[in-house]
């Protein structure tokens, strides 16, 4: 039987939910932030001038381009995995900005898992 635990949330004396560390109230609570910064993340200026940057027909045919020079994720690679590269990831975040985005030095092949990680950190943590 898995043991309960108490809601780390600071004054909570109710039981976490199992296998998180908070209580289904609290849980609840920080879903809903959680959703909150990522919508806004989804609204912000810098995320509107990104869809226009990506949807610029150029980036697609530059993204294809450079896959083709370098066809394998460099992430996995570091951990000697091989794993072909479908996406471009800019390696300092671009936030919008048009020249940190066209900067192909500031580009490097992921793959799709490697590049949603590295995605959502960014999200989370600015
Ligand atoms: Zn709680
Ligand atoms: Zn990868």
């Amino acid at each position: 039987m898995a043991r309960l635990k108490i809601c780390v949330a600071s004054g909570c004396e109710d039981f976490a939910v199992p296998g998180l560390s908070h209580c289904e109230r609290h849980e609840a609570a920080r879903q809903d932030k959680l959703k909150a910064r990522r919508a806004k993340a989804q609204t912000s200026e810098a995320a509107v001038m990104a869809r226009i940057l990506y949807a610029d027909p150029k980036w697609k045919a530059a993204r294809l381009a450079f896959l083709r020079h370098h066809p394998l994720c460099v992430d996995c690679g570091e951990l000697g995995v091989i794993e072909a590269a479908t996406d471009v990831d800019h390696i300092t975040p671009h936030k919008g900005d048009r020249k940190l985005f066209w900067d192909s030095s500031n580009w490097q092949a992921l793959c799709h898992r490697c590049h949603s990680r590295k995605t959502a950190r960014e999200v989370f943590h600015g």
